[in-house]
Parts: C-alpha cells; structure tokens; sequence
C-alpha cells in the first residue's frame, strides 16, 4: 500500500494478527452452512447489533441489494437520501436487479432527510403509484463528511414506518465510526431498524466482506437472494476469519482515526484558500473545497499531491477527499498538510508554466 493513501479506508490492508488467524482458520463448506469460522462471524456480528442472525457477504454493496431485495418486490418504492450510497454508488442495483423504484429524498448537511418530506415521499394506496416498502438510512453519512447520527432521528424514522407499515433498512457501512463518535452502542442505534449492513474492509481493516443481519426470518429470505447473486461462497472462513477480529478488536482504536481527521480538518480551515464544514467532521472523513479564486482546482491538486509529494487523495466532483485509517499516522497527516501549503503558496506562475506544457 502507498504509506500515504488517504482515498478511502478500504485501501486499508488486514493486519498481521488477521493474517495469522486467516492461515489457520477453521473452515468448512458455508452453502452448507458448515463452515465454523462463518458463522463465529455471524454470529458476533448479529450479537453486536442485536439482531437474531447475521449473513456474510462479499461487499457492502452486496449486503445493501441483498437486503433491500428482502425488504422489497419488483414495482415497489423504496425512499432513500438523495446522496446515499446505495441510491448513487451501487450502479442502480435494486432497479437493475430487484425492479425495485428509488424515491430520493433531499437529505440536510448531516445526512438527514426530514420527517415530514420522508412522510410526503410515502406513496398512497393507489394503483398509480409504486407502493412504498423500505426507508433506506444510512450511518455514518458518507457523504456528507461522515458523519454520525444520533439514535433519536432513527427513533423517529422508525415510529413514522409503524405507523405506515414499513420496515427500515440501515446501511451502516461505518456505523462502528458512528458509535464511537458518539460514545454508544451501536444497538442504541440498531434497535430501530429490521436491517443493518456493516463492512468489515472498511475502517476495521479485514480484507474482504460485509455482514447483513436482521431476524431469523429475514435472514433466512435474505440467504436466498444471496444465492439469486451468486454470493454464496464456500470455505469462505478464510477471510470470515479476519473480520472476526475486524469486530473484536478494531472497533474502538477508530477514536485514532477520528482524532486523526480531526487534526487535518483543522489544519485544513487555517489555510486560507481552502472552504471546509468543521461542525460536520466528526469521525474519518473530510471533504473540502479549494476556493474558486485560488490558481488551482480540485484535479491539479490531486495531481500534484501524487506527483511531488507521493499522497493519494480522491476526488468527488468538486469536492476533495481524505480519509484516515489504521495505516495512516499522525505524521501521514503532518505530510498531507505541508504538501498542500506547498502547493498552494508555490503561487500561479508554475500552474501556468504547467498548462502551458501541457
Ligand atoms: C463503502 C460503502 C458501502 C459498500 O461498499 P463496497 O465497496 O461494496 O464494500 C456501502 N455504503 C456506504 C455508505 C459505504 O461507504
């Protein structure tokens, strides 16, 4: 791995004691459901957010379509924040596979859309319409800095789907960012979905998958449509092996990497020709802007991040992005900040020597 990748914590390698455990795992045929080191893993991970099961699958993309196929049929509607992950990062799945109709709904700085657009996104019984199933929540938010929301909004979305008769979805991709963030367990959050995913290759460093979990009922449809995907695997316990120890002991060192964030952010809203949403900054993700009257834009900088300083940052429209994890320091951050003074305070003329060279 590049020392300084701050495109996403899912760049992050496995560590050694996941390497070990993977070398030595106990494993079994999980179509059969014979594999034990699967299903530690299930069932750690439904334990953590009190669900009755757990499914493992191979991505987080993979757990949101499996689950929202099992909330939801062909014609159905399913209301979802408009810059949510699974509505505009997951190539269209639940329309392309499941027919099934995203209503999108504007979502705040935070990644909350509001009650009363969430009620008014809710379909009549008419014929007319495709018939509402599912809210899809997500948390943390990731695009919207990451940040994490309070178990009181998912309260509120879970009493407006009773009373309508619909059931919830949580992707929570980065929901253990969010529970440490806020200092709670995660089941405080948890307790007011039907289903909740979680990437075990995100911050928690495993190499590969995600697990889906729900009640027993729910995850007993929901193995079938991960078969419908052709996302049962087999002696999967090689790499259950290592999110078995993503979930037991990386979840609370992702304090460091919120710190860590913290610090850049920080740092980032000192200097002058960069625009940043501090408040919103509260876990590993920090998106800023470079003002429209600086020499520079988004792309230049990425590029010469990567060029003279060797730092890898994404870029999100306009919008750029740095992410810290388990393989990024403080003096990784200390590197992206002094890279960025460099090239910013180099001054227009080399940024014109470049265009013309180009
Ligand atoms: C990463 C991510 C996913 C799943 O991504 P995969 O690359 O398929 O594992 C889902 N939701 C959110 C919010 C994410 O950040």
């Amino acid at each position: 791995m590049n020392k300084f990748d701050f495109r996403s914590d899912t760049v992050t390698w496995p560590t050694k004691e996941m390497r070990e455990a993977m070398a030595s795992a106990e494993l079994g045929d999980d179509v059969y459901g014979e594999d034990p080191s699967v299903n530690a893993l299930e069932k750690l991970a439904a334990e953590l957010l009190g669900m009755d099961s757990g499914l493992y699958v191979a991505s987080g993309t993979m757990g949101n379509l499996v689950g929202i196929l099992t909330h939801a049929s062909r014609g159905d509607q399913a209301i979802v924040g408009e810059d949510a992950h699974c509505y505009t990062n997951e190539a269209g799945g639940m329309a392309v596979l499941g027919g099934i109709v995203p209503k999108p709904v504007s979502i705040d700085r935070m990644g909350m859309m509001r009650l009363t657009d969430v009620e008014a996104a809710i379909s009549p019984d008419d014929f007319h319409y495709p018939q509402t199933k599912v809210i899809l929540l997500e948390n943390t938010f990731g695009a919207r800095n990451g940040y994490p929301i309070e178990p009181e909004y998912f309260a509120s979305i879970k009493d407006l789907a009773r009373h309508h008769k619909l059931t919830v979805h949580l992707d929570g991709a980065r929901l253990f960012n969010a529970a440490v963030a806020l200092e709670i367990d995660a089941r405080e959050i948890t307790q007011y979905v039907d289903s909740v995913s979680i990437c075990l290759s995100k911050g928690l460093c495993a190499p590969v998958g995600s697990v889906l979990c729900g009640d027993s009922d729910f995850v007993k449809k929901a193995r079938r449509n991960r078969k419908v995907l052709g996302g049962g695997m087999r002696q999967a316990g090689i790499i259950a092996s290592a999110g078995i120890i993503a979930l037991s002991s990386m979840i609370n060192r992702l304090a460091v990497d919120h710190d860590n964030a913290k610090f850049l952010a920080e740092q980032l809203a000192s200097i002058d020709e960069i625009t940043i949403d501090l408040e919103t900054i509260k876990t590993n993700i920090v998106f800023f802007e470079v003002n429209e009257n600086s020499f520079l834009n988004g792309r230049d900088i990425i590029r010469r991040l990567k060029d003279e300083h060797n730092i890898l940052l994404d870029l999100s429209g306009s919008r750029l992005r740095a992410v810290t994890h388990y393989w990024i320091s403080r003096e990784d951050v200390e590197a992206l900040i002094q890279g960025l003074k460099a090239i910013l305070t180099a001054g227009p003329r080399l940024q014109s020597l470049d265009r013309v060279a180009s």
